[in-house]
């Protein structure tokens, strides 16, 4: 455990795998805390997950602590979403989702921001 009370990493986790690149995966964007990667099974013409290099379970996870490096997260979002092909709002725009718990849908227990856009219809949502 570090400052934050996460592991950084987690070895049998699939997104610090890719993380780690032992797990290969279409770059969006990195920086030093955060990798975000385009979805293996896009619901939307964009769909990319925006994830911490550390490993945070999920939301429920998320303390007070952990406030500067979701601030910063969550400011990448607009940016990336333009970068990706998003139209600008208000015609455009995106969905943000975060998955949390079996009951909120969460598959894999690494934290990752579902960001979807792009002209509809989208397969899903
Ligand atoms: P969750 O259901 O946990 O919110 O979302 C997990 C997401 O990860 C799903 O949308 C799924 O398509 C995606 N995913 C699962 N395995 C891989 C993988 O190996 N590579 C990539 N790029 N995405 C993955
Ligand atoms: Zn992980």
């Amino acid at each position: 455990m570090d400052a934050h009370s996460h592991p950084a990493h987690d070895p049998d986790c699939l997104f610090c795998k890719i993380v780690a690149k032992k797990i290969p995966s279409r770059p969006v964007y990195e920086d030093e805390d955060f990798y975000a990667f385009h979805d293996i099974a896009p619901w939307a013409p964009v769909h990319f997950l925006l994830i911490p290099k550390l490993h945070i379970a999920s939301m429920a996870h998320v303390s007070a602590q952990d406030a500067p490096l979701l601030g910063r997260m969550m400011v990448l979002v607009p940016q990336l979403a333009l970068q990706e092909g998003c139209n600008p709002y208000p015609e455009g725009g995106f969905r943000l989702v975060t998955n949390t718990g079996a009951e909120g849908g969460q598959e894999v227990r690494h934290l990752h921001w579902h960001v979807m856009g792009g002209p509809r219809p989208w397969l899903r949502g």
